[in-house]
C-alpha cells in the first residue's frame, strides 16, 4: 500500500510549502482580487447549519488524491475529551446537521459517541465513508449501527469502472466498495421509502473538472444497476482541489499550472456565492476551528478575530465570521461548484 506525503518525508508534507506553491503561481490571479470583482471580497459567513467535525487522518486506505493526507500510518486522532467539547459546543446552538469526517472517521474510537451524542440532540449526523472500511472485521458492525442511528452515508466512488477507482483509489477497493454498498442496500440504505440515505461522490480521475452532475449521476445510477445491483439516492461531484497529494500528482504529472488556470477560467461567481465555508464551521482533530477542511489541512484557522479552539466556541462571533481564503478556493469556484459540500474520505 502507498505511503502518505509524511511517511515519505515529502516537502509537500509541509502546509507551509503548500501554501507558498499555492501563493505563487502565475496561472491565476489572487483569488480574492478574482472575489472582488465580483462582490465577494472580504467573504464572510451567512449563519451556520453544518458542525463538520474532522476526527483525524487515520485511514485504511491510501488515496492518490486525499487532500487530508490519510492513511493507516497516520496517528493523529481526535480524544474523547475533544470530542465531548464538540457536542458541548453543538448542544449551545440549533445547527441542524453533524458532518463526521477524516481520515477513515468510522475507525476513532470517538465515532460511535459522537454520532449517539449528537443524535440524542436530535440532530443530523452524515458519514464521509470510504466503503472499504465496512469490510474491515474490527467494524463488522458498522453498517448496523450506521442504519441504527439514521446516519447519512456519503460515499466516495470515483467511478463506476474499477480500473479508474483502483488507480486513484488502491488495487481491489472497487470490489470491495461494491461489496459495502450491496450491504447497505440490504439494510435500506438508498432504498426509496427507507429513509436511510446513500449519497456517492464522484471526482475526477485526472486534472481535470467534473462532468455536469446530472449527467453522471445517470451514468452511475445505470452502470451501478446493471453490473453490481447497487441502488443510491444521490451522486454529487466535487472538484479536486490543488492541494495534498493531489497537489502532489499535479506537479509530478506537469499539470499544476495549466490546473490552477483550467480552475480560475471555469470561476462561476453562483458557485463562489454558495461555498461551504459560508455555512459550514469545522473542527480539527485537536480541536481547532477552521472555515473548511480544506482550509485545515492547509494549517489555515479562523481568524480576523475570530475564536480558534472549540473550547472558546461562541456562535456569536462565529455566524458572520470573514473567512480566510487563498488560490486553493479556485477549487470550489470552479463551474456549478462541488455537488456535496466538503470533503470526502
Ligand atoms: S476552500 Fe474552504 S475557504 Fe476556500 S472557498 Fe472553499 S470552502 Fe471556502
Amino acid at each position: 500500500m502507498a505511503l502518505s506525503l509524511l511517511a515519505r518525508n515529502s516537502p509537500l508534507a509541509s502546509t507551509t510549502e503548500q501554501r507558498q506553491i499555492l501563493a505563487r503561481t502565475d496561472a491565476c490571479r489572487p483569488f480574492d482580487e478574482r472575489m472582488g470583482l465580483v462582490g465577494l471580497a472580504p467573504l464572510h459567513a451567512t449563519g451556520i447549519t453544518v458542525f463538520q467535525i474532522n476526527v483525524g487522518k487515520l485511514c485504511n486506505q491510501t488515496c492518490r488524491h486525499c487532500h487530508v493526507d490519510a492513511g493507516p500510518d497516520r496517528s493523529e486522532i481526535m480524544t474523547r475529551e475533544t470530542a465531548e467539547l464538540c457536542i458541548k459546543a453543538l448542544a449551545q446552538t440549533d445547527i441542524t446537521t453533524v458532518d463526521i469526517t477524516g481520515g477513515a472517521p468510522e475507525l476513532n474510537p470517538q465515532f460511535r459517541w459522537l454520532v449517539e451524542q449528537a443524535r440524542a440532540l436530535g440532530r443530523h449526523v452524515m458519514d464521509r465513508c470510504n466503503l472499504s472500511v465496512l469490510l474491515l472485521p474490527s467494524q463488522a458492525d458498522l453498517a448496523e449501527f450506521l442504519a441504527r442511528h439514521r446516519v447519512e452515508v456519503i460515499a466516495s466512488l470515483p467511478y463506476y469502472r474499477s480500473s479508474q477507482t483502483d488507480a486513484q483509489r488502491g488495487d481491489g477497493v472497487f470490489e470491495k466498495s461494491m461489496q459495502a454498498l450491496q450491504l447497505l442496500n440490504k439494510l435500506g440504505y438508498g432504498v426509496e421509502g427507507s429513509g436511510l440515505t446513500l449519497n456517492l461522490v464522484h471526482n475526477p480521475v485526472g486534472a481535470f473538472l467534473p462532468p455536469k452532475q446530472e449527467a453522471i449521476e445517470a451514468q452511475f445510477r445505470r452502470e451501478l444497476a446493471r453490473h453490481h445491483g447497487v441502488v443510491f439516492n444521490h451522486l454529487y461531484t466535487i472538484t479536486n482541489m490543488p492541494i495534498s497529494r493531489f497537489l502532489e500528482f499535479l506537479i509530478e504529472s506537469g499539470n499544476y499550472e495549466g490546473y490552477m488556470e483550467r480552475l480560475a477560467n471555469a470561476f462561476n461567481p453562483a458557485a463562489a456565492a454558495g461555498v461551504m465555508c459560508r455555512y459550514t464551521i469545522s473542527i480539527g482533530w485537536e480541536g481547532t476551528l477552521y472555515d473548511c477542511d480544506f482550509n485545515q489541512m492547509l494549517d489555515l484557522p479562523l481568524s480576523h478575530g475570530a475564536p480558534r479552539h472549540i473550547r472558546d466556541f461562541n456562535p456569536a462571533l462565529l455566524h458572520a465570521r470573514r473567512i480566510v481564503t487563498g488560490n486553493h478556493c479556485y477549487g470550489c469556484t470552479a463551474g456549478a461548484g462541488s455537488s456535496c459540500g466538503g470533503s470526502v474520505t
